[in-house]
């Protein structure tokens, strides 16, 4: 029998399907390249990581290069019972890396782990729990599991404050109340590992939880109309599929839908858009010129890049805004796109109250975003709040009509998002574009503006962001126009 060694993450991976298990270990080559977004996220980890470890200034950092390198230097400083960062255990065939193991009382340790989230959630404590299996196993004696998470009410003022930054949570009563079960479910997992072939596992609820398993090839079976793109569906369209229904139009006719998915399935069906025009209408008369169609692009770090932000708060450093100002006028652009590393509100707010005058509607796609931008920098510019105040009950969503289901074209798949809308309504997208999607569109900038790269891909982005944030608001207007015609 063949053995593989079966690491942390893999072991969290068996957790959630032991499909992904097993080509995680057996045939990587099937799991997609890493993109642009996950590779975000791992690095806001491991900036998270180092920030953590100023928590423990006499910590000791061994070094990952060499594997067994990490665990031999590992058992020596062990003995010399020093606090470890990145303190490699390998027992058996099963491998654990732990960010803190921090000696406490004479013979005990503690484990910590850091983690970027904003609260405990139940894969930290299963990740906790197979650390302290493999250290139990290695002969240490455990005191205390613990979980370093991002404390989201901290504010930042002047330079990063770890011991604000952070919260420190003993979660050694969860570790210990699913402490059983590890044992067994290691002995399963090694079992799966050393199968000759993939073992066979139907789609299900556990493929999104507790991340979104980046295996495409377990749902590439499936039709352009599948069950799974039925609006806000949750566990219906798995009700569906387990019981034979794959694509939406054989849903039968007497199982319960909601309004909405009712149309989507009629719509799907016929093959026709469906227009409610008096409702179309009803909205288009809640506008008032002169119309501002206005976007925000934000950056949402982990650790707060300004003084008065927290952690993953949306600060936006670019804007788009389309003024209309009649029926007859032809549409004025405005944006701004912040320069250099400094915080970006002060110079946004003031371009923005140039643009914005004191009457009209203001049109955003989703405006509870825009609306909650506006909130944070009224709060944390007090002398604009007023303005922002205005400037909120200003603001009009154009999500409203596709939400509610008054436009829905067979081809949105369920979606309401403008990237879903705009070539449904107006036969124009963003397929051109090399920044297409606001996750993009943030890491880019963060990027271009915060590291180290050449002028030339500098500029590549600016203008790649700036073609973007337009998109976003003139598409707004077409989508605008064309109600018009459809309501004529
Ligand atoms: S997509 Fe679902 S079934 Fe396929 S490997 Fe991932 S979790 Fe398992």
């Amino acid at each position: 029998m063949k053995t593989s060694l079966l690491s942390k993450s893999k072991y969290l991976s068996g957790l959630q399907c032991p499909k992904l298990l097993w080509v995680e270990v057996n045939d990587p080559k099937r799991l997609p390249e890493t993109d642009a977004t996950t590779q975000y996220i791992f690095d806001q980890g491991h900036l998270i990581g180092e920030l953590a470890k100023e928590l423990f200034p006499e910590g000791i950092n061994i070094p990952q290069e060499s594997f067994m390198g990490n665990i031999n230097q590992t058992k020596n400083l062990i003995k010399e019972r020093k606090p470890l960062f990145e303190a490699g255990i390998l027992t058996g065939n099963l491998y654990s890396r732990i960010d803190v193991l921090y000696p406490s009382g004479e013979e005990e340790w503690d484990i910590l782990e850091i983690k970027s989230s904003t609260s405990v959630k139940g894969i930290h404590i299963d990740d906790l729990s197979f650390q302290k299996f493999c250290c139990e196993e290695e002969g240490l004696t455990i005191r205390k599991c613990c979980l370093v998470y991002i404390n989201n009410k901290y504010f930042r003022d002047g330079e990063i404050d770890p011991s604000q930054l952070f919260t420190i949570a003993d979660v050694t009563a969860e570790v210990e109340n699913i402490a059983v079960d590890t044992r067994d479910r290691i002995n399963s997992m090694l079992r799966v590992i050393s199968l000759g072939e993939c073992p066979e596992v139907i789609i299900g609820p556990h493929c999104r939880d507790p991340y979104e398993c980046p295996l495409e090839e377990c749902w590439e079976h499936l039709p352009e109309t599948n069950v799974f793109t039925l609006y806000y569906s949750g566990m219906k369209s798995f009700d569906l599929y387990n019981s034979g229904i794959v694509s939406i139009e054989d849903i039968p006719v007497d199982y319960k839908l909601s309004e909405k998915q009712a149309i989507q399935k009629e719509s799907l069906i016929t093959g026709e858009t469906h227009l409610d025009k008096e409702a179309i209408k009803g909205f288009l008369a809640s506008l008032e010129y002169p119309l501002y169609y206005m976007d925000f692009e934000t950056i949402s770090p982990a650790v707060p890049p300004f003084d008065g932000t927290r952690p993953y708060q949306h600060t936006p450093f670019q804007f788009s805004v389309h003024v209309v100002r009649d029926a007859h006028s032809n549409p004025e652009h405005y944006s701004f796109l912040a320069e250099g590393t400094q915080d970006p509100r002060p110079m946004l707010l003031e371009e923005l109250q140039k643009i914005l005058g004191d009457s009209g509607s203001i049109i955003a796609f989703n405006k509870g975003f825009e609306e909650r931008i506006l909130k944070d920098l009224g709060n944390a510019f007090p002398e604009c709040e007023v303005w922002v105040n205005q400037v909120v009950n200003r603001t009009v969503d154009l999500l409203t009509p596709f939400r509610n289901f008054d436009y829905y074209h067979p081809s949105q798949k369920g979606s309401a998002s403008l990237k879903a809308v705009l070539p449904t309504v107006t036969g124009r997208g963003y397929e051109e574009l090399d920044i297409a999607d606001g996750k993009l569109a943030s890491i880019q900038f963060e990027k271009v503006t915060y590291g180290e790269v050449s002028d030339e891909e500098r500029n590549k982005v600016r203008s790649d962001l700036e073609k973007y944030c337009e998109l976003d608001t003139e598409g707004m207007i077409w989508i605008v126009e064309r109600f018009k015609q459809f309501t004529e």
